[in-house]
């Protein structure tokens, strides 16, 4: 008998599905690809075909033009040559999916970036059995415990009461982070007008248009320094330290994201109030979710492997290591 999973084929540009003639997030223009979620480390442009969610492929069009998509609803099973395809919940971002491929018997689940507590803006995370679970390990290391984030939420409030006449700003990534800060806000009753870069701007709407409400949102550009004062105020991290936020009213530099937990990414970027707010599985969530999904074997992709290698050897689940290339936070 062949080895387990012997027809899906990793290579450093993506993992190929032989029978199916399909590659997962491939980096490289493929003709026919199957995308995980809209990051831009996964779904890149110029591919033959785009096999995804609707909300996926939505996002792809709106960064990258008209797509030669075809849709895949959660839960929906399509055959691809001898290969039944189906995307399932990851509960990273909006449209974010686990593919489970089923060939000849065999079940095998590329995750994708994902994680286990819950997001307003997008459906929790499925668990699936399989036989190979391909894991991403983005934060697998046993330092990374993301605090809960009703109470990183409520650290940001605090702050933004503590010191009137200044403004809170944050940087977070444009696609999910920022949307479900944005949610995260409102659940604590934060009911203001949100002040957002313009560089948020399309994919707020676009979550909007989707079905995710995220109440009054107000361009910040252009805005009086004095409108302000005492206000939330969103940008990407990139522009956390540029000329476009010197003339905010003396900012709280905020950053969400899951390496805030090390103080020197927060130092970085000057950052005062970090925010340990993740959009990818914590350590707990990693070996949680191997444990609940329970397959013979785990590939791991991106990210901190060596620890969580280890952890699955000692838990005499069968582990390798993928080298994948070109996967980079663009999303923690
Ligand atoms: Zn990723
Ligand atoms: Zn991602």
């Amino acid at each position: 008998m062949a080895r387990l999973g012997s027809w899906i084929e990793p290579f450093p540009e993506g993992v190929y599905v032989r029978p199916a003639d399909a590659w997962v997030d491939p980096s490289r223009p493929k003709p026919k690809a199957l995308i995980t979620h809209g990051h831009a480390d996964h779904a890149r442009g110029g591919h033959g075909e785009v096999w995804a969610t609707p909300e996926t492929l939505a996002i792809m069009t709106t960064r990258y033009g008209e797509q030669p998509g075809r849709p895949a609803a959660y839960g929906e099973s399509i055959g691809l040559g001898d290969v039944e395809v189906s995307f399932i919940p990851a509960g990273h971002v909006l449209g974010s999916a686990q593919i489970l491929l089923e060939y000849r018997g065999e079940r095998v689940i590329v995750s994708g970036d994902y994680k286990r507590r819950p997001d307003p803006t997008c459906p929790p995370f499925v668990v699936t059995p399989c036989d190979i679970f391909i894991s991403e390990a983005t934060f697998g290391l046993p330092v990374f415990r993301h605090p809960d984030t009703g109470s990183e939420i409520d650290r940001l409030l605090h702050r933004l009461r503590a010191e009137p006449g200044r403004c809170v700003l944050v940087g977070a990534y444009a696609l999910g982070k920022a949307q479900r800060v944005i949610m995260e806000l409102r659940g604590r009753g934060y009911d203001e007008p949100i002040y957002i870069h313009g560089a948020l701007e399309r994919l707020c709407l676009l979550y909007e248009e989707l079905g995710v409400p995220l109440g009054e949102l107000r361009l910040a550009t252009g805005v009086a320094k004095a409108e302000l004062a005492d206000k939330i105020i969103l940008c990407p991290p990139g522009a956390l330290n540029d000329r476009w936020s010197r003339r905010l009213p003396d900012p709280i530099t905020a950053m969400a994201s899951g390496w805030m937990r090390i103080r020197q990414r927060a130092r970085q970027r000057n950052v005062e109030l970090p925010l340990v707010i993740s959009d990818h599985a914590d350590w707990d969530e990693l070996t949680q979710t191997i444990r609940e999904v329970a397959p013979k074997e785990v590939w791991i992709t991106h990210g901190r492997e060596d620890a969580l290698m280890h952890w699955c050897q000692l838990h005499q689940i069968k582990a390798r290591e993928l080298n994948l290339v070109g996967y980079e936070d663009e999303d923690d």
